[in-house]
Parts: structure tokens; C-alpha cells; sequence
């Protein structure tokens, strides 16, 4: 018998933007069989009312499973395919290969950095067809869509990373994306910012953006600066997503560094006159601090710095490193030295600056958690939640239908997942329960590991993959139901 379940009586927010309204969405085996009123007096033929798993949603919304557009999930979904950092949040898919690195297509038997930031042992896939294999057997909770890094590219083809590709080795860049475009990838992502991918010139990039063009994908980059040079670096990444004829997600928006705070006044009207001629989407999460590997070009003795992972000193993880430094009787460079390999929050953004962002009409919401690290970013756990809890409940800075909008939506549309991000009948039935009273992230930067609140069911193609227990006292007993994810291939033709 096909499964059914009908989510009654709750508010209806339909990933569109749209005021909800209360209303019941039915779920049939894998797709949205309808959205609307009194749905159980007009089921559809054949099905009948007992065979129904009918929920009571009143007083709770009914909302588009979240897309979480910014992630480095490439080889957690296979490791750990129960996904409970991102279930629990209500994500349902995750777009993974941001910031220049994938999974694929690479194969190599101890990725160096920045590739080790997946926290892969091995890179074991050279094309997106291998990776789909590994997709489909490990069965995660959530769908995959994946970019592929252009610094996983070089890795791949250039044998001096310090160098731009020579026109033979951009060929057989080209040559890689083509077969992994043609297997479903989603599109391209850059980390010009990231030493192995810095002296790619902009036209290297646009030759690849070129071969995404053709397969009507998208390219998303972390751009080359997020600090002094930022209005060049956003011309850069605009042109070379015009030149080439494809949509830009501009990574991660933000200010870094407190010379620049502030500097989102600049940096908008600059992406809105970008848009003006191209389609231009970026991403935000809803902290102060970012965080990625610990970097001494990063540690000016003014921000704070916390330290989420370290190789030779473990016992460093989570204390500050000023603190560090104090107790070792160094600076705060000489200490980063000593700690690395590792990684560190940088609470590097003003909250004017997050604010501005996370409110402006051309951003979605993508978590950029890292999943590897021993004391993660609290992103990794709670961003998706602390939007609505933080910035739609308590600041108000837009409409519950908005705040879903940038979670759903627009995520969907701007990376072209087919059919997702919205209820409408026969779509893909990624649906999530929550309670808009209770929401709320959990996870901070002391407790990082923590289940948000008041994310009651998630469904991920029609199955029910997560629920919540009940009150906070029993949350930690939630468990992944069903496993029902799976890679999502680029549904554009090729143009
Ligand atoms: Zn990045």
C-alpha cells in the first residue's frame, strides 16, 4: 500500500513568500499530493481515509523543508548518513562542494589542505558518478546536490598550485567538469580566497564557468577577499559569472576584520547593481563569527579567536587563543603556529553588518557548518533555527514567510533544484512540522552539540526522517527515522 500522511489544521507557509494560511498538505509515497482545505473530505481516488496517517499540525506551521545552500557535507552524508546536525534542524537538503572544494573528482590518498577541511581520509571519486554510487549505498537522511570545487579541479589537473593553469591543464579541467556536469552536478564553487586556488586568474574561472553555462548550472564562490579588497573581489566574481552566461552565488556574505565593519553599506548596493544585469544570489549564516582552518594571516591580536580542533594539541579544543597564548608565554601568532594543523572560530563580523545581510532580499540561508571539527562552529547545529528564533521572533527583521522563503524558496530556485523548496502538489514531499512559539537554536559556542527546539517532524521525500520527543528533557532522545535522501541531479538540460 502507498504511504500516506496528512499534516491537518496547521499553518501553511508555502516556500513562496506568501502569507500562510491554515490548511492541510497530504503526502503520498514520495510526492505532495495536495495543499488546501478540508483535505480529508476530498482524498485523492483510491485512498482512503483509514489507510491515512492523519496528524493534528494545529497551532504548528507547515513549511518547505529547509535547503542549506552553504555546506561541506561532501563526506559526512557518506560517513555518518544519519545527518542528525541537520535533520534536526529541519534541513532536508544539503548543497555540498562549496568554497572551491568537492569530493569529487579527485582521488587521492591523503588530501592536503585546504581539501582536508571535508575531513575525508581518502578522496576515493573521480566523477559524480562514483560519488552517486556511494550516495545511494550509504542512504543518508537528507538529498545531496553537489558543486564541484575548483580547487579540487586543480588538485586534480595542476601541477603547480602556486602557478595558473597552463592551457593544457585548463583543458583538462574543462574536461573533468564536462563529465561531471554531464552526471549531474550542479554546478561550480571557487575559494579564490584559499592559497591553492589564489593564482587562478579570473579567466581560468571563466573558462570553467563557461562549461557550467552549457548544462545550465550555477556558480557559486568564496570570494577572493572578504576584507580590504572586497568591492574588487565582487567585480571579479560578477564578471566572471557574466562573461561566462551563468547565475552567481556570492558564498558566505560578509565584513571580516573590524577595519571593515560596517562596509555592508558599500557591499550591497554593489551586488544590487550587479543584479541589475545578471542573476546574483548570496548566502549568510546568522553568526558573528566564521570559521575555518587556523591561518596566522587571520590572527591580528584584536578578535577573538576559539580554537575547534588542533592535531598537536588537543587539549586546546574550545579555549580561546589568547588564552593559549597567555599560558604558553607567546603571542597569538607564534600560538596559532604551534597548534596547527587545526581550526578556529574567528569572531571576525560586526551584527549590523550580519543583520543587514541576513535581511537584504537577495539572500538565502546556508549553514557553512563544518562537521569534522571536535568543537564545531555552533552553525553546525542551530543556524537554520536561530534565523527564526533570533532574527524573525526577536528582532523581527522579516516575516515568518520570509524567513522560510530564504530557506526554501529562493534556495531552490537560485541552485535549480527541480520541484523542491516549495508545497505544491506533485512536487518532492519535503515537508517540516515546527512550532514558530517554540523554535529555537540550542547550540552556542561553549555547547556547540546541541538539538535546536521546536522542529516537531521532518519529512525528506515523503518519509518521515526525523521527530522530535516531545519536550527539551526528552530531545536528546530523538532519533533519524527513515533515511530517505538522495543525490539530487541537475535537472537542466543541457542548453
Ligand atoms: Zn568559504
Amino acid at each position: 500500500m502507498t504511504r500516506a500522511t496528512l499534516l491537518e489544521n496547521g499553518l501553511v507557509i508555502d516556500g513562496t513568500g506568501a502569507a500562510g494560511w491554515i490548511g492541510d498538505v497530504l503526502l503520498v509515497g514520495e510526492r505532495i499530493a495536495a495543499v488546501g482545505q478540508q483535505v480529508r473530505q476530498r482524498l485523492p481516488e483510491g485512498l482512503a481515509l483509514q489507510d491515512v496517517n492523519c496528524v493534528d499540525c494545529s497551532g504548528l506551521a507547515i513549511v518547505p523543508g529547509f535547503i542549506d545552500v552553504h555546506t561541506h557535507d561532501d563526506a559526512i552524508v557518506l560517513k555518518t548518513p544519519d545527518m542528525l546536525p541537520k535533520i534536526s534542524q529541519g534541513i532536508t537538503t544539503v548543497v555540498s562542494g562549496n568554497c572551491g572544494i568537492s569530493l569529487a573528482p579527485f582521488v587521492v590518498a591523503k588530501p592536503l589542505p585546504p581539501l582536508n577541511l571535508l575531513g575525508a581520509d581518502s578522496f576515493r571519486f573521480d566523477s559524480v558518478a562514483g560519488y552517486e554510487r556511494a550516495v545511494s549505498a550509504a542512504q543518508p537522511a537528507v538529498n545531496v546536490a553537489v558543486l564541484i570545487g575548483h580547487t579540487t579541479l586543480r588538485f586534480a589537473c595542476v601541477a603547480d598550485l602556486s602557478q595558473p593553469a597552463s592551457a593544457s591543464e585548463l583543458d583538462a579541467m574543462c574536461a573533468l567538469l564536462t563529465r561531471c556536469m554531464e552526471e549531474g552536478a550542479t554546478g561550480l564553487s571557487s575559494g579564490l580566497f584559499y592559497e591553492e586556488a589564489f593564482a587562478a586568474p579570473a579567466e581560468e574561472v571563466v573558462r570553467l564557468a563557461q562549461v557550467v553555462a552549457r548544462f545550465g548550472g550555477v556558480y557559486a564562490t568564496h570570494l577572493r577577499s572578504e576584507m580590504q579588497t572586497i568591492i574588487e573581489a565582487l567585480h571579479e566574481a560578477g564578471d566572471t559569472a557574466f562573461r561566462a552566461g551563468v547565475p552567481l552565488v556570492i558564498s558566505h556574505h560578509k565584513c571580516a576584520g573590524p577595519d571593515n565593519w560596517g562596509r555592508t553599506r558599500e557591499t550591497l548596493p554593489v551586488i544590487e547593481a550587479l543584479a541589475a544585469r545578471q542573476q546574483v544570489a548570496m548566502d549568510v549564516y546568522p553568526y558573528v563569527a566564521g570559521s575555518t582552518v587556523l591561518r596566522e594571516d587571520l590572527v591580528d591580536g584584536v578578535i577573538d579567536i576559539l580554537v575547534n580542533w588542533s592535531t598537536p594539541h588537543p587539549e586546546m579544543t574550545g579555549r580561546t587563543l589568547a588564552s593559549v597564548a597567555a599560558e604558553w608565554g607567546v603571542d597569538q601568532k607564534a600560538a596559532c603556529r604551534r597548534l596547527q594543523p587545526g581550526g578556529a572560530c574567528y569572531f571576525q563580523m560586526q551584527e549590523d553588518d550580519v543583520k543587514r545581510v541576513i535581511a537584504h532580499p537577495l539572500s538565502m540561508i546556508g549553514s557553512d557548518g563544518l562537521p569534522h571539527d571536535q568543537h564545531p562552529h555552533p552553525r553546525l547545529w542551530g543556524a537554520f533555527p536561530r534565523v527564526l528564533a533570533r532574527y524573525w521572533r526577536d528582532e523581527k527583521l522579516f516575516s515568518l514567510e520570509t524567513a522560510i522563503y530564504k530557506m526554501t524558496g529562493l534556495s531552490a530556485r537560485n541552485f535549480r533544484l527541480h520541484e523542491r523548496g516549495q508545497l505544491q502538489p506533485g512536487w518532492h514531499a519535503d515537508v517540516v512540522v515546527l512550532d514558530p512559539a517554540r523554535v529555537r537554536d540550542v547550540a552556542t559556542y561553549e555547547n556547540p552539540i546541541a538539538l535546536s527546539e521546536g522542529i516537531e517532524k521532518v519529512f525528506v521525500n515523503g518519509e518521515l526522517a526525523y521527530a522530535a520527543q516531545g519536550t527539551a528533557a526528552q530531545a536528546s532522545q530523538a532519533r533519524v527515522q527513515a533515511r530517505a535522501g538522495r543525490l539530487l541531479r541537475r535537472h537542466a538540460p543541457p542548453v
